[in-house]
């Protein structure tokens, strides 16, 4: 692998080898589209992974900030799916339960357009205050509006002044390059309120590089973890790593941290300190230790040699139904659909449309390949012959929902 010449964002360490590329991605993959000629056209950039030998982060160190955008545009809700609900429900009472969120003040660092901090609100009689610039008023009236306030902004040094007995974070920690500089601004907006709860979510890098996941990889995440690389990183910036969890089939990474006194600069340890968890609450918990960097070094040798296998293995499909003149669609027009799309160099010749339940998205188009978006009704007139599912966990989702307009296609999930 060819080493990188940027120390880690993460730990500073120089030597960070560069293992995945691919050229020319779109810089957003969710961002509303409005016409096909926008989509083709859409800014690219490139992807250039490197893991950090030593403490396994992983990062696009060809990532240019200034080319991604997040407005009131930027559309990454999946609080359209019942199987999503049903999950980021079952979380908000499981946090509530477990950390006694009743009325109590909260924040959510990357609120998006406010749904979770809503349910936190309203769930608990908390009071919430939500960052993200992509947050868009007015989305979700709530009963509990009075205890919840939203600033269209990234958090950052200038919004340290807020506290919070619950500091939350989900989905967004990957989109942020200089992760080592944002945990401890956080660390440092806590001071010394040793009771304060930091809770994040992310996507498991070693989910993506386990099940050789090329399209969970694009241009917006620019930061990817495991359980050991998060967890180092928490330690260095002075936090006590309480908890690691996966949820959501384990394609999401949850870490409880507290304010630690000692902060570790070399963030050494490589067993979780968990004790106590309790079973059950949201998605699939278990809790698993945590990978050393050699490890997670073994997982990026795993997904180097089987890349190449998996796409040229999609592609052939893709070849085989243009072949026998099958209408193919995909199911879920957000970024996995973007990057399976443009990381195959797809066509809309091979996949006509993608399909999403999002009114929002419909008659938007894909970025980078400019598939139109279409609601799922609009397929009993195309009446496809495949679909491919973007997500496994949307599986019986989708195909109640085919059945339901009377479509039995061949179903296919990544
Ligand atoms: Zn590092």
């Amino acid at each position: 692998m060819q080493s990188a010449p940027h120390p880690c964002p993460s730990c500073g360490q120089l030597g960070m080898s560069i293992f995945y590329e691919v050229e020319n991605v779109p810089v957003n993959s969710v961002l509303l589209v409005s016409s096909r000629q926008e989509a083709i056209d859409f800014q690219r950039g490139d992807i250039r992974l490197a893991v950090c030998p030593a403490c396994g982060f992983i990062a696009n160190i060809a990532f240019d900030e200034t080319l991604t955008q997040y407005s009131a545009r930027y559309e990454a809700t999946q609080g359209y799916s019942p199987t999503f609900n049903k999950f980021h429900r079952a979380l908000a009472q499981e946090l509530i339960d477990r950390y006694d969120l009743r009325g109590k003040d909260v924040i959510e660092i990357g609120c998006d357009k406010g749904d979770f901090i809503t349910m936190l609100a309203e769930m608990g009689d908390n009071h919430g205050v939500g960052f993200d610039p992509a947050y868009v008023p007015g989305r979700h009236p709530s009963p509990a509006a009075d205890r919840l306030t939203f600033i269209a902004d990234f958090y950052g040094e200038k919004y340290t002044d807020y506290h919070a007995d619950f500091i939350c974070c989900k989905m967004t920690l990957e989109h942020i390059p200089n992760v080592g500089e944002f945990i401890a601004t956080i660390r440092r907006s806590i001071g010394e309120r040793p009771d304060t709860v930091v809770f994040f979510q992310i996507p498991n890098a070693r989910y993506v590089l386990c099940d050789v996941a090329f399209w969970d990889i694009y241009y917006e995440h620019c930061s990817y973890f495991t359980k050991g690389s998060l967890a180092r990183l928490f330690r260095q910036a002075g936090f006590e790593v309480r908890d690691l969890w996966t949820a959501y089939d384990d394609q999401y990474l949850m870490i409880e941290a507290r304010p630690g006194s000692v902060p570790s600069p070399s963030g050494r340890g490589s067993t979780a300190e968990a004790g106590e968890q309790g079973s059950g609450g949201a998605g699939e918990k278990e809790l698993l230790g945590e990978e050393s960097a050699a490890e997670t070094l073994e997982m990026v040798r795993y997904f180097v040699e089987h890349y190449e296998a998996n796409r040229t293995q999609w592609r052939t499909r893709l070849v085989d139904w243009r072949a026998t003149a099958r209408r193919v669609v995909l199911w879920g027009g957000g970024s996995k659909g973007v990057a399976f799309l443009t990381t195959l160099g797809q066509s809309r010749d091979d996949i006509a449309y993608a399909v999403d339940i999002n009114p929002i998205k419909h008659g938007t188009f894909m970025a980078g390949t400019g598939q139109e978006i279409i609601a799922p009704e609009s397929l009993k007139t195309y009446r496809p012959d495949v679909v491919i599912i973007m997500n496994p966990v949307y599986r019986a989702e989708v195909t109640a929902d085919l059945t339901a307009l009377g479509l039995t296609p061949e179903i296919h999930t990544l």
